[in-house]
């Protein structure tokens, strides 16, 4: 049957303005990193996508290699925006990425001009659009002059392809100076894409939170929950049928004894909140203005409803944050 968004779908969802700019993103994106791949259920993902418009969530994050197989989040998330979604095409912040590999030969990854505007080209052609509304670089190139990506992406402004433009995975120093190339272009950076989340907290101790809130940046963290880490699941080190298991990117290593304890250990403060601890892990992030959406992966509707059920209680006692960073320090 058609798909009808629901007309409630503005009514439970927070929007926070990014950084400076004229766009304002729900304070939950969905990512399509995991999940959504041609190894991936239709009908599941499909309904997630659903689900996740219907609680007002407005910005969907791919990349050219999200999959597996890569590119085949693109395709299909391309097919359900035309068969289920083309009437809502502007309601939506649609992203993509470029720079971690994807072809063959020397022009297939990092940040040359050539990289990126090929890259984006073939996004384009397998989402079946014409324009997406913010375009990543997605890691720094150590061996590309920061010139050429930034005015590759400020290119792409140009050309219609995205609207904004947004930079990944850089530190403070290297971020800073994407920042001011792309002043200078005239194609200020809207949003910055780090990992972040209680277990990862590098952007704190570089700086990076304070560059963006000066430069007018947003800030979207990814793998809050730690690929899946911060949840009840493995509260008795259980990894059944989770990421931890399908040896993509978590590995059953990582699942530490004192990983369990500190996921004990938080997972008793949520209950007390009435979280549960992913409801807390993002909870814990959007309690910083700086932080303007959190990019969520998910396995299913059910998972995302309990995700965005978070927004029922972003508030945190000074004594609950204390709690909470003796248990991570
Ligand atoms: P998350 O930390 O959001 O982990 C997602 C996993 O957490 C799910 O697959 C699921 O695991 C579990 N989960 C989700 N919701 C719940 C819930 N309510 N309760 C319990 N468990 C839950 O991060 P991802 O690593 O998936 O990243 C999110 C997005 O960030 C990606 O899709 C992508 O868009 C972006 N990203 C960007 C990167 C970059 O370099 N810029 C790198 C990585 C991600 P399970 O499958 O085990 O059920």
């Amino acid at each position: 049957m058609a798909y009808t968004a629901s007309d409630s779908r503005y009514t439970g969802m927070q929007y926070r303005r990014c950084g400076k700019s004229g766009i304002q993103l729900s304070a939950l994106s969905l990512g399509l990193w995991q999940n959504f791949g041609d190894v991936d259920d239709e009908a599941v993902y499909r309904k997630t996508l659903h689900t996740a418009f219907d609680c007002g969530i407005t910005h969907f994050d791919l990349a050219n290699n999200y999959g597996p197989s890569p590119g085949s989040a693109e395709i299909n998330f391309g097919k359900i925006l035309k068969e289920d979604f083309a009437a809502y095409r502007d309601e939506l912040i649609i992203s993509t990425k470029a720079g971690y590999y994807m072809w063959p030969g020397p022009y297939g990854e990092w940040g040359s001009k050539k990289n990126l505007v090929a890259s984006l080209n073939q996004s384009l052609k397998r989402m079946q659009l014409d324009y997406v509304d913010i375009f990543y670089h997605h890691r720094p190139d150590p061996n590309t002059p920061l010139e050429e990506t930034m005015t590759a992406l400020d290119l792409i402004v140009r050309q219609g392809k995205a609207l904004y433009v947004g930079i990944s995975n850089y530190k403070s120093a290297e971020a800073a100076k994407a920042f001011s190339i792309l002043k200078e272009l005239g194609t200020p950076c809207l949003i910055h894409q780090p990992k972040y989340s209680m277990f990862e907290r590098w952007v704190e101790k570089d700086g990076l939170l304070n560059l963006l809130e000066g430069n007018g940046v947003g800030c979207i963290p990814f793998s809050p929950f730690a690929q899946g880490l911060l949840k009840n699941k493995y509260l008795n080190g259980n990894t059944e049928g989770a990421r931890a298991n399908k040896g993509i990117s978590l590995k059953e290593e990582q699942i530490t004894e004192e990983v369990v304890k500190k996921i004990k250990a938080l997972n008793a403060i949520a209950t007390e909140r009435n979280q549960s601890l992913a409801q807390m892990a993002l909870a814990w992030l959007l309690k910083d203005d700086r932080v303007t959406s959190v990019l969520i992966g998910t396995s299913s509707s059910a998972q995302l409803l309990d995700s965005v059920a978070c927004l029922k209680n972003l508030e945190f006692t000074s004594d609950e944050l204390k709690r909470i960073e003796d248990i991570l320090n």
